[in-house]
């Protein structure tokens, strides 16, 4: 018999799981609107143009080697996504106060910032949204830091919590961690005004509260990198510290590259010094170092003017057809006749839309209409097309009638 004989079958990725049931459906009406990734008006995944272009570029430069990168990645690529996010003209990052290293994706780079945290910091209790992305819990206790919640999403207006958010970071421990989405909250699209921002901030700050930002959708959810970045640069702003998780995977649609970054913003360029110094202890014995070919991809297109500009086009085009997704099914519904609000539809922004539809209408969703989507009621709106909303408007009135 096998020694491994007593390992017993895990679950499926309560995420990942859904395309899985998704492939299996033989159904030529099915609809997979679990997995966050975009999809053009055909169905397909998009490789943007900008993107084919620099793999070109890179291709035919005869004097690009294998060589591994340095621990902390290639240089370029940091501090182009360092500006990316807290804006070219950053204070911090002139006067040297970030430390900026290349991760697998956004996931790596919050498992990173998560280890350097569980090791250097005194306070190991970190606060999450309610809900928040699934892999978060697990990424942060895997670390080694004690995972707690603060309250976000009301599910009676469908939106933001503001007050019980506000009333649990008040009662957090000094010096706890908060993550917080930078931008297009997954999985319920509702984000804070800036006014609620700034209050967020000052208490926040009042109550020495780390922040931890989770970069996921910069662009994707206004179709505007600067004002995607807002939140981040107000806490940048007044001088604090943070800690920043880049991804890729979405606006740039370099999923699979795994191309990601983490910064951490100090009081001083010595302080970022020597907390560079300590991430690379958590990165060499982990991965030793990131892989070179998708941070040449971003490298190279961040760094030239022409590339930087067809990208923002391409990228506010993606935003642009989600957002239209939502006006059509917000319609289509209104169209049937539908009961109930569905402005939610409109209102939330990035890629999902948290329906409030249950885990028994989701089920009969999938079951009657072969709409696939996470049990919490999440779906893709970047997975819709104009040919698949009536489809998905007919099992939403069915599923709540
Ligand atoms: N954070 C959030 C909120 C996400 O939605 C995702 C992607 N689903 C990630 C982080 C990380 O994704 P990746 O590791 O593919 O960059």
């Amino acid at each position: 018999p096998s020694v491994f004989a007593d390992v017993v079958q895990a679950p499926e990725d309560p995420i990942l799981g859904v395309t899985v049931a998704y492939n299996k459906d033989p159904s030529p009406v099915k609809v997979n609107l679990g997995v966050g990734a975009y999809r053009t008006e055909e169905g397909k995944p998009l490789v943007l143009n900008v993107v084919r272009r620099a793999e070109q570029m890179l291709v035919n430069d005869g004097s690009r080697v294998k060589e591994y990168l340095p621990i902390t990645g290639l240089a370029d690529f940091n501090k182009l996504s360092a500006k990316l996010i807290f804006g070219v003209d950053s204070p911090a990052i002139q006067e040297k106060r970030v430390t900026t290293v290349q991760c697998l994706s956004g996931t790596g780079s919050l498992r990173v910032g998560a280890e350097f945290l569980a090791r250097h910091y005194h306070q190991r209790t970190i606060y999450i949204p309610l809900p928040t992305w699934g892999n978060h819990p697990k990424v942060f206790a895997l670390a080694g830091l004690f995972v707690k919640t603060y309250r976000y999403y009301d599910p009676a207006t469908r939106g933001l919590n503001f007050q019980g958010l506000l009333e649990d970071l008040s009662a957090a421990p000094s010096g706890a961690i908060v993550l917080l989405h930078a931008c297009a909250h997954n999985p319920t699209g509702v984000d804070p005004t800036f006014e609620q921002w700034e209050q967020i901030r000052q208490l926040m700050r009042s109550k020495t509260l780390l922040p931890f930002f989770d970069s996921a959708y910069q662009g994707f959810a206004s179709g505007n990198l600067d004002a995607d970045a807002q939140s981040v640069r107000l806490f940048v702003e007044d001088g604090g510290e943070l800690l920043a998780a880049q991804s890729y995977a979405k606006n740039m649609g370099l999923y699979g590259e795994r191309v990601g970054a983490l910064s951490i913003v100090c009081k001083t360029a010595d302080v970022a010094t020597k907390v560079e110094s300590q991430l690379k202890l958590v990165i060499r014995p982990m991965y030793s170092s990131p892989p070179i070919h998708g941070a040449s991809i971003v490298a190279t297109i961040l760094k030239d003017r022409e590339m930087y500009h067809e990208w923002t086009i391409e990228l506010k085009a993606m935003a642009d057809r989600i957002i239209s997704m939502r006006h059509q099914l917000f319609e289509a519904l209104r169209a049937k006749g539908t009961p109930g609000d569905w402005t939610h539809i409109i209102k939330q922004i990035g890629m999902f839309t948290f329906t409030g539809l249950n885990t028994e209408q989701v089920a009969f969703m999938t079951k009657e209409y072969h709409i696939y989507m996470t049990s919490d009621g999440r779906i893709s709106m970047a997975g819709l097309s104009s040919k698949t909303i009536p489809h998905l408007a007919d099992a939403i009135h069915e599923a709540i009638t």
